[in-house]
């Protein structure tokens, strides 16, 4: 029988809700260009920052692996079509600052400290994540072993490749390994096709929303310790 050795936690949406987080970080963003350069944001909407993104990411594909640089990129690209030009990275340097400290303030979902610690004690803990939270900043981050980013492993979920990073920090097998995340697609379908089980955090959304593919499903933190106990003597 294989015995459950460590825990991959997806952080968006499964430690915190992401939107509200998000939502201020956008504005901070654009805030921090209401103040630098206000003429230019006179000029060009919320939704061409959005639309230059988008079509940087078809030119470019491999920055959705790379979120923050992504957006920093984008933004002095427009900066400079709009005659900006050497201060365009700074400029948008800062505005990026801005994002991401705000990026940070996020509110952990009822009892995520507390089962967090009680997983620790018996599992290895590793963050998984697509999004650019710096997960350092969080308390919580000390029972973690390892805490991995798309941006700085070079890959995202769904991609295997993205969980093997996950093993390799964890120093296990797929099948020592359990992974906990509400995307449908990023954590569910991507774990398993990684051959690693999982369950899937429906806090946000609720547990209709489950796919038949996870192993369980939890809407409450408190949830957790079970389901996992469950699962953590075989397949
Ligand atoms: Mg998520």
């Amino acid at each position: 029988m294989t015995m459950l050795r460590a825990l991959s936690f997806d952080l968006d949406d499964t430690l915190w809700a992401s939107l509200p987080v998000l939502q201020r970080a956008e504005q901070c963003f654009y805030d921090a260009l209401c103040e630098r350069v206000p003429e230019f944001v006179a000029r060009v909407s919320k939704q061409e920052l959005r639309d230059h993104r988008l079509g940087l990411l078809r030119a470019e594909p491999r920055l959705r692996h790379h979120i923050s640089e992504w957006r920093r990129r984008s933004l002095t690209e427009m900066l400079r079509a709009h005659g900006y030009g050497a201060r365009s990275e700074q400029i948008s340097d800062e505005a990026f600052a801005m994002f991401i400290q705000a990026r940070q303030q996020v509110e952990l979902f009822a009892h995520v400290d507390t089962v967090l610690a009680q997983l620790s004690q018996r599992y290895t803990l590793v963050s998984l994540t697509n999004g650019n939270a710096d997960f350092h900043q969080q308390d919580c981050s000390r029972y973690f072993h390892a805490c991995l980013k798309a941006e700085d492993i070079g890959v995202s979920k769904p991609e295997p490749a993205a969980f093997a990073a996950a093993l390799a920090a964890a120093g296990c097998a797929p099948e020592e390994m359990l992974h906990i995340g509400d995307h449908p697609r990023d954590d569910i379908e991507g774990a398993k096709a990684a051959g690693i089980r999982c369950l899937q955090a429906c806090i946000v959304k609720g547990p209709e929303t489950a796919t038949p593919l996870a192993d369980g499903v939890f809407s409450d933190w408190r949830q957790l310790p079970d389901l996992i106990e469950k699962l953590a003597g075989g397949r």
